[in-house]
């Protein structure tokens, strides 16, 4: 008997990382090829013509797997029964908005879809956030779908900076990237995340070594590829007058790909979830950590020791994401007051 198909579903699927995510996970990139899934794909009402575009196409694709494609525009029809959501839609800064109009109104998207998920997902379902503030929005959901879907399914994209700090390694030790495990993003998808190599491994001429030996330049490996990682989103925008896609859409399948079939005995991944507590990080905040995962479910990594640079540069990111929490807070209560 063939298993019932997974749902899964996409928001924002007319945008870029839309266009790009979609085949991805419909050829197997995520679940497996063998697979069967039933894809659904969620924008706003003026978008339908677009998604129905890209609804079309994934037909046109004549995947084996792919046992339907729904086009759909209001989050009823998209959240019902789903097993898996990548949550890609946002609302865009716009010229002369504020970072904290920008805030209130992605709150209100994840508000909204938090409640959805509550009404009409699975208790089971497990969530991806990827449109920013990524972390701060995966809160909010988790907040108004609390009660019906545990926090823990809850997650934000902090993988694409993963595999940026991993490549950027890899390129500067003259390895290819899969010689390189262990690197860290801690804290908030934003300028103030820190990318952290000092427990990341390479593999070079056959023996394995720390990233500092491998690399070769630790002046580097504290500022310059620090910044680099951090910066790389604005320096795509500069170069291709429009956001990451491509390589967004290819971390959150990594992402969503590990946390469905585990991570690789002795490697770990970052992934921004529901603060336990661990290394000090205030309990419930949505922060990135170094997470191993078997069976689906997803551990913090304990025991790294922490230098003071370190301690610093996370101190940094976590008043950030606490001062982004309280704001968006009470962008929830002014809204419920309205
Ligand atoms: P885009 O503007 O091309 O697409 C976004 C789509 O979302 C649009 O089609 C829009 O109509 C739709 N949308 C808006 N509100 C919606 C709602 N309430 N429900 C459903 N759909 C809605 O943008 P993009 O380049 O695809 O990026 C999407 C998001 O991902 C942005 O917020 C971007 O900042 C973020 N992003 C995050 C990371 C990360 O590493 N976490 C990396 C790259 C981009």
């Amino acid at each position: 008997i063939m298993a019932a198909p997974l749902r899964v579903l996409v928001t924002g699927a007319a945008g870029q990382i839309g266009y790009s995510i979609v085949l991805q996970i419909a050829k197997g990139d995520v679940f497996g090829k063998d697979t069967p899934i039933v894809l659904v794909l969620l924008d706003i009402p003026p978008m339908a013509p677009v998604l129905e575009g890209v609804q079309f196409e994934l037909i046109d694709c004549a995947l084996a797997n792919l046992n339907g494609v729904e086009a759909v525009t209001n989050e009823k029809d998209a959240f019902t029964n789903i097993d898996y959501a990548f949550l890609v839609g946002a609302m865009p800064r716009k010229e002369g908005m504020e970072r904290k109009d920008l805030l209130a109104a992605n709150v209100r998207i994840f508000k909204s879809q938090g409640k959805a998920l509550a009404d009409y997902a699975k208790p089971t379902t497990k969530v991806i956030v990827v449109g920013n503030p990524a972390n701060t929005n995966a809160f909010i959901c988790a907040k108004y779908a609390a009660g019906k879907i545990p926090a823990r399914n809850f997650s934000a994209m902090t993988r694409l900076d993963h595999n940026r700090a991993s490549a950027q390694v890899a390129l500067k030790a003259g390895v290819t990237v899969g010689n390189v495990k262990n690197v860290i993003i801690w804290g908030n998808h934003s300028s103030t995340q820190f990318p952290d190599v000092r427990h990341a491994k390479v593999t070079k001429g056959g023996a394995e070594v720390d990233a500092y030996t491998a690399v070769g330049d630790a002046a580097w490996l504290q500022s310059g590829f620090i910044s680099t990682v951090q910066k790389r989103g604005g320096v795509i925008i500069e170069r291709r007058k429009l956001s990451s896609a491509m390589s967004a859409a290819k971390a959150a399948c990594d992402h969503i790909h590990d946390w469905y079939r585990g991570t690789t005995a002795g490697q770990w991944v970052s992934m921004a979830v529901p603060s336990d507590g661990s290394y000090g990080i205030p309990e419930g905040l949505i922060f990135s950590f170094p997470v191993t995962i078997a069976n689906g479910d997803w551990k913090i990594v304990q025991g790294l020791d922490l230098d003071d640079f370190s301690k610093q540069k996370i101190a940094l990111t976590t008043k950030e994401l606490e001062e982004e929490r309280d704001e968006a807070l009470a962008a929830c209560e002014s809204d419920s007051k309205q």
